[in-house]
């Protein structure tokens, strides 16, 4: 019989985790995962936790759906896997003109690849091939600071958390940062457009595309920022020739409170980057979503030398195309973002608890993103690890980013869970 302490001894010798100090390992003990069930998961040893950040923001429906599970079934005993050059299948049609309908209207065409930082490759190698197809070199990507688009060295360029970036910056692509809103009001949105507007008149024969995490910075401490701040920045984008790369890999499929956050800044994008809840949490997918305009500037003979000649091996995987399909039934059977409403205002509810904390400094939410950002402590005192260990032994799995905790349950978590999560950190804040 396998026990967590013998699967974890077995793992260290052989396995060099993702975003993980190893060493850490010596103290803080790794969680082995036996099954999960809904917003549990459970361990070997019998103990069971609420993904409150459903496993880096992926799920969406709770581990083992049992309709997700059977829509995979399905698809498993017709087709595992095919080449996607010169080949296509069912899932992934369907999968594509469902996305085509949801979206902003200004998407009309879908690639696809296979995990968050390869859609933010495809989408910035497109914009600068499009421009270049168009007889103009235009090497700059503008970004917000503070922003995270994953973490191949295209993806890592485009974003700003030194933590992650700064070590390969030699190897890097040149890349410009202009202030994020520093806040959620109107105010600090009208601050930063006046650098954005500096900025991209500058370089704006330079800028191939700007792109950003719409309304919600995950990555970077769950900063938030008005969608003022968005709508303008599209205008001026728009008269400077500059595309916009809309990268919803975390806060598409309702997170922020709607099926996309570009929707609540009346944002119409060239490009939009999904992944994570693409596929309820499943399976590795992503996909990049274009216009018709983009679309056709890479259309034409083989020989003339326009084509977007990339591609990744588990392109389009039917199993997770399968996936994303059953993600979207649920999603149109169960009036989710309805339900969602009604989750995130309880949420709302209950977080004014830390307000009354002296350690605490703010708290935001938009949808189904929550945040309490502590105050006082230093980054050296890891309290992120001292919470993530309290809410641990009391059955709550919370990451901390930072002084940043975060709640970013699936949306199944019914509201008894909702109290279980936020008291339980609520108590991991009190006992620091
Ligand atoms: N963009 C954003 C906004 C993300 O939050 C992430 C992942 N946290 C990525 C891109 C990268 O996705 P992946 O981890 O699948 O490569």
């Amino acid at each position: 019989m396998i026990n967590n302490s013998d699967l974890i001894k077995r793992d260290l010798s052989y396995i060099f985790h993702p975003c993980t100090q190893m060493k850490d390992h010596e103290t803080l003990p790794l969680v082995p995962i036996k099954r999960g069930k809904g917003v549990y998961l459970y361990d070997f040893d019998g103990n069971s936790y609420i993904d409150a950040i459903s496993s880096w923001w992926v799920n969406l429906f709770g581990h083992s759906n049992d309709y997700i599970n059977q829509k995979i079934k399905e698809q498993i005993e017709e087709l595992e896997h095919v080449i996607f050059a010169g080949f296509t299948h069912e899932p992934v049609v369907k999968l594509a003109q469902r996305l085509i309908k949801i979206t902003p209207s200004s998407l009309q065409k879908c690639f696809f690849a296979d995990n968050g930082s390869s859609a933010v490759e495809v989408a910035i190698k497109m914009s600068f091939h499009y421009h270049k197809n168009k007889g103009l070199v235009k090497p700059f990507f503008l970004s917000l600071t503070n922003s995270y688009h994953g973490e191949t060295l295209g993806a890592l360029a485009v974003g700003d958390v030194g933590l992650y970036k700064e070590t390969y910056k030699e190897i890097m692509i040149e890349t410009l940062q202009t202030p994020s809103p520093k806040d959620t009001t109107l105010k600090s949105a009208k601050e930063a457009l006046v650098s954005f507007e500096e900025i991209t008149e500058k370089y704006k024969d330079k800028i191939s595309a700007f792109i950003f995490e719409p309304l919600i910075q995950c990555a970077g401490s769950m900063k938030m920022y008005h969608p003022y701040f968005l709508k303008e920045a599209q205008n001026i984008c728009r008269q400077k020739g500059i595309h916009l790369i809309a990268d919803e890999i975390a806060v598409g499929f309702g997170r922020s409170g709607t099926m996309f956050a570009c929707e609540q800044a009346d944002v119409e994008p060239d490009f939009m980057a999904l992944s994570k809840g693409l596929t309820g949490g499943y399976l590795p997918l992503s996909v990049v979503m274009m216009s018709d305009e983009i679309y056709s500037a890479f259309y034409c003979d083989y020989l003339e030398n326009r084509s977007f000649l990339h591609s990744h091996s588990y392109t389009g995987n039917p199993l997770a195309c399968a996936a994303a399909n059953a993600s979207l039934d649920l999603f149109e059977k169960y009036d989710i973002l309805e339900k969602n409403r009604k989750k995130s205002e309880y949420i709302a509810k209950k977080l004014e608890i830390f307000k009354k904390l002296p350690n605490v400094k703010e708290v935001r939410q938009r949808g189904m993103i929550a945040a309490v950002e502590l105050k006082g402590y230093d980054f050296k005192e890891r309290v992120n690890l001292k919470i993530f260990k309290y809410a641990l032994k009391n059955g709550v799995l919370l990451r901390p980013l930072g002084n940043i905790i975060y709640f970013m349950p699936p949306y199944i978590i019914e509201y008894e869970e909702i109290d279980k999560m936020i008291d339980t950190a609520y108590e991991a804040v009190k006992a620091l």
